[in-house]
């Protein structure tokens, strides 16, 4: 089935300001909540959240949006979606809705969400925001950087969230464990504590630097070589700079997607690169020598005489070396005949003469005009 636009999913035109996209998903949110779609109802009812949840995060992320504004669903992953956040452990299925929920009703009930982070003490995989490089950088490679959002360690409550002189409470929804039991017609599921967030504690008292996270989102610069020969959706792993882990979990990685922006000239193919030339039609005619660019600089190519519109020329090993290749690849020049225009008098003149010596020797001088006639006699036989 095709992916509906994200716009669609919501309901909301596509200039819509981040306000309307919010109200619009939490309308959704609440109205394919699993606690009022039971029975018969429950599976389409997740469905529908779950593709609510994937149009809002999309949307809701500067960079994803303009992504998907620009690319369309190819622009973005939701496989790597989930806010920028992947938890390690936690029930799946309605685990998804749990949250999700999370995220709203944190919202809704003002600064729960940032509270205790996170649920789950596991590796959780921060996705980093796309980058775009041109071909010939992605070619070459380079190094660059980068700017990413970071946590760092609330200074004024040492991380602890609660005011300087408080101290963090035992949950009494959850009394510490993180997580409640919850009926769901047939089944009971494990969801994370909605009121403690998977910590086991509340802040009575939370620190105002902070509002109660324990850390403080800031902005660090990464160094990033890209490797040469680097292509459309490949993944660069930064190692231990994604999120830190909550309860002394260990810190995610980083992932950069590559997006090869558009070159005005080449194409890419994998590992070879496609370009078109245009030929004047008497050179085309003639022959001769045109110069074509590479990524390394000029080359060269004979026409021979005759040359036809569409021919494609081989340069061998102009192409891309490849991240896994040994070889770099090819650039294929196709040759695009181009009809003169804005002729003068004379060339007009010139022309005419041209044709009607071309006409007195019938299909002598076009290779594709016999067949072509045939064809069309066959047609209409
Ligand atoms: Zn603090
Ligand atoms: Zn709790």
């Amino acid at each position: 089935m095709a992916k509906r636009d994200y716009y669609d999913v919501l309901g909301v035109p596509k200039n819509a300001s981040d306000d309307d996209i919010k109200k619009a998903y939490r309308k959704l949110a609440m109205k394919h909540h699993p606690d009022r779609n039971q029975g018969d109802d429950a599976k389409k009812a997740e469905e529908k959240f779950k593709e609510a949840k994937e149009a809002y995060e999309m949307l809701s992320d500067p960079q994803k949006r303009a992504a998907y504004d620009q690319y369309g669903h190819a622009g973005v992953d939701p496989n790597m979606a989930g806010g920028g956040f992947r938890p390690g452990a936690g029930p799946e299925g309605f685990g998804g809705f749990a949250e999700a929920f999370g995220d709203i009703f944190g919202d809704l009930f003002g600064g729960g969400a940032a509270a205790g982070g996170r649920r789950g003490g596991g590796r959780q995989v921060y996705r980093g925001g796309d980058l775009s490089y041109a071909i010939e950088e992605a070619a070459h490679g380079k190094e660059t950087q980068i700017r990413i959002p970071t946590w760092e360690t609330c200074d004024t409550c040492q991380g602890s969230g609660a005011k300087p002189g408080t101290s963090a409470k035992t949950c009494p929804t959850c009394n510490g464990a993180g997580s409640v039991h919850l009926r769901q017609g047939f089944f009971s599921i494990q969801q994370t504590c909605p009121q403690c967030h998977g910590s086991g504690k509340i802040i009575p008292d939370p620190c105002t630097a902070c509002n109660g996270a324990g850390r403080i989102k800031k902005q660090k610069t990464l160094e990033v070589k890209i490797p040469a020969g680097i292509n459309e959706g490949m993944r660069i792993r930064s190692a231990g700079n994604g999120e830190p882990g909550t309860n002394g979990g260990p810190p995610g990685d980083l992932y950069i997607e590559i997006r090869i922006r558009q070159h005005e000239i080449f194409e890419r193919d994998g590992d070879d690169l496609h370009c078109t030339v245009p030929v004047g039609v008497t050179t085309a005619a003639l022959g001769g020598t045109i110069e074509v660019p590479t990524l390394g600089g000029k080359a060269e190519i004979e026409l021979p005489e005759g040359t036809q519109h569409g021919k494609t020329f081989r340069l061998r090993g102009k192409g891309i070396k490849g991240i896994r290749s040994s070889y770099p690849g090819d650039l294929y020049c196709h040759v695009a005949v181009e009809t003169p225009v804005k002729l003068t008098e004379h060339q007009r003149k010139l022309l005419r003469e041209l044709d009607e010596s071309f006409r007195k020797a019938g299909d002598r001088h076009s290779p594709n005009a016999k067949s072509w006639t045939d064809r069309v006699k066959d047609l209409f036989k």
